[in-house]
């Protein structure tokens, strides 16, 4: 089978490729290819009674079909350079932008609109946090919420799906270069294209690996970001995220001036098992849905590590102590703040009687043992910053998860196209190590489709 374009992975970097090729080039021929299912039938086997936590199917409902990593999280699209991605650095600070307000006009126009937008311009609580040597990030935020999420994928595809060959289930397992574009192999058969789309996201990185070293594409990894997802009741957080909803808070520490900070707040949400390549860590998301929001708000706080020569497997760092939750834990575990700070674990007992209903059946136990003593001092420490401008934020009953880890893609080197050094094939998405949200990852999307109409159409 021969195809103008084939796109690898249907996350929000391989939509918004396939929808721009509609849009710029509706006579090309697109493939895209999907280790998941299609989002209908993307569900996964958790349901809190017979199934509690995380029994590690063949792919993961939760990350992989139609939707990406994306499909069921709280659709939180940043529209800043600030944090989500590097993108500007490839296509600079103004198509960066453009291109993300080009994202969200389309996802408005799928399904948002009446969502709300953010923003932290010209906001007092920004002073505030200055005065108590917290810095917060500006951005736009759209918060679609994961059920207005959920409809807005639902149309693209509704859009989408007579005008693309979608194959869902079928893991592309090698990539090779032909004479005038690329082959792609998978257990269905081979298929041939001029141009190819590489956007795995996070669930593809060891295959993305495996494609760089077989094409013999350059990678660089020296970032992970470990730590915890912190929940408390709503009404601590909710003079900022009334205003903010998302705030993202930078917090140097006084010990080791290491750079901590808070991510992906769900106001009213609940906190979620994620699985990785086998290996469990904590996540979080909340519903536009007024009757399915909950009595607390939950958000990570994340130490940056960066790594140096010679060591080189950042991921593979953030990969074991993950697997010591997991270990110690069997998944994830929850413990009480008071009992971090007394040097206990917690107990079934203790989290029954806590004040603080936990939103996701995690293990009771300690992360003192799990956490680097490093990051977990941290940690503590910006508990305590936040503390000062969300009183409530250090009480004994706040509840931690962990861990939760952001695995930092290595970088695929890639040229201002977002081009690997072999002509017509791209890599995007959180899979190239460029992007690692939402809207950097769709904004890539349109940017490598704009290209290819400009050369195919
Ligand atoms: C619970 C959760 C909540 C989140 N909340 C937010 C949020 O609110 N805001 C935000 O900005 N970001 C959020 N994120 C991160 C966001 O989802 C990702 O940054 C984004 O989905 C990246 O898009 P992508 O297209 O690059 O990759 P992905 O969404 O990961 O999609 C990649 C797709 O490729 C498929 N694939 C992988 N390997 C192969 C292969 N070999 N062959 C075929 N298919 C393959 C996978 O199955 C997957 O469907 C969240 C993530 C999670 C897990």
């Amino acid at each position: 089978m021969k195809y103008d374009v084939i796109i690898v992975g249907a996350g929000p970097g391989g939509i918004f490729s396939a929808y721009q090729l509609t849009k710029k080039a509706p006579k090309l021929k697109v493939a895209v290819f999907e280790t998941g299912n299609e989002l209908s039938k993307r569900k996964c086997p958790i349901d809190g009674e017979k199934i509690k936590s995380c029994i590690k199917c063949k792919t993961c409902a939760i990350m992989n079909g139609f939707g990406g990593a994306g499909a069921f999280s709280d659709g939180k699209y940043n529209i800043t350079n600030d944090f989500g991605g590097s993108l500007y650095r490839y296509i600079g600070h103004k198509k960066a932008i453009e291109l993300m307000e080009y994202v969200d006009d389309i996802n408005v126009s799928y399904g948002g609109a009446g969502t709300k937008m953010y923003s932290t311009s010209g906001n007092a609580f920004k002073t505030k946090c200055i005065q108590n040597k917290l810095t917060l990030l500006d951005a736009s935020v759209r918060h679609l919420g994961t059920d207005i999420n959920y409809i807005v994928l639902e149309n693209i595809y509704n859009e989408l799906k007579d005008k693309v060959d979608f194959y869902f289930n079928t893991t592309v397992e090698a990539i090779s270069i032909l004479e005038n574009g690329y082959k792609v192999t998978t257990k269905k058969g081979d298929f041939e294209c001029k141009r190819c789309i590489i956007s795995v996201g996070r669930s593809g990185s060891k295959w993305m690996e495996s494609v760089c070293r077989d094409l013999d594409i350059d990678t660089n990894s020296s970032r992970v970001d470990i730590g915890v997802r912190v929940e408390i009741p709503a009404v601590i957080f909710k003079h900022i995220t009334d205003e903010l909803y998302e705030s993202k808070i930078v917090y140097k520490t006084e010990k080791f001036e290491d750079r901590v900070r808070t991510f992906c707040m769900n106001p009213n949400g609940i906190v979620v098992n994620e699985n990785t390549n086998g290996i469990v860590t904590v996540n979080g998301h909340s519903f536009e849905d007024p009757s399915k929001k909950t009595e607390n708000t939950n958000f990570a706080l994340l130490v940056a590590k960066h790594f140096s020569e010679p060591f080189k497997d950042s991921n593979g760092y953030g990969e074991n102590i993950a697997r010591l939750s997991n270990m110690l834990g069997g998944g994830v575990i929850v413990q009480r703040f008071g009992d971090l700070e007394r040097g206990r674990r917690s107990t079934k007992q203790r989290i029954l009687e806590n004040t603080v209903i936990p939103t996701l059946s995690a293990t009771p136990g300690d992360l003192s043992l799990v956490l680097p003593k490093r990051i977990l001092d941290g940690i503590i420490e910006m508990i305590y910053a936040l503390d000062k401008i969300a009183p409530g934020t250090a009480n004994d009953d706040t509840l931690l998860y962990g861990v939760e880890v952001k695995f930092y893609n290595m970088e695929v080197a890639l040229d201002e196209n977002l081009e690997t050094k072999h002509k017509g094939l791209y890599v995007i998405g959180d899979g190239s190590g460029v992007t690692h949200s939402l809207s950097h990852a769709s904004a890539s999307g349109v940017f490598v489709a704009d290209k290819i109409a400009e050369q195919l159409a």
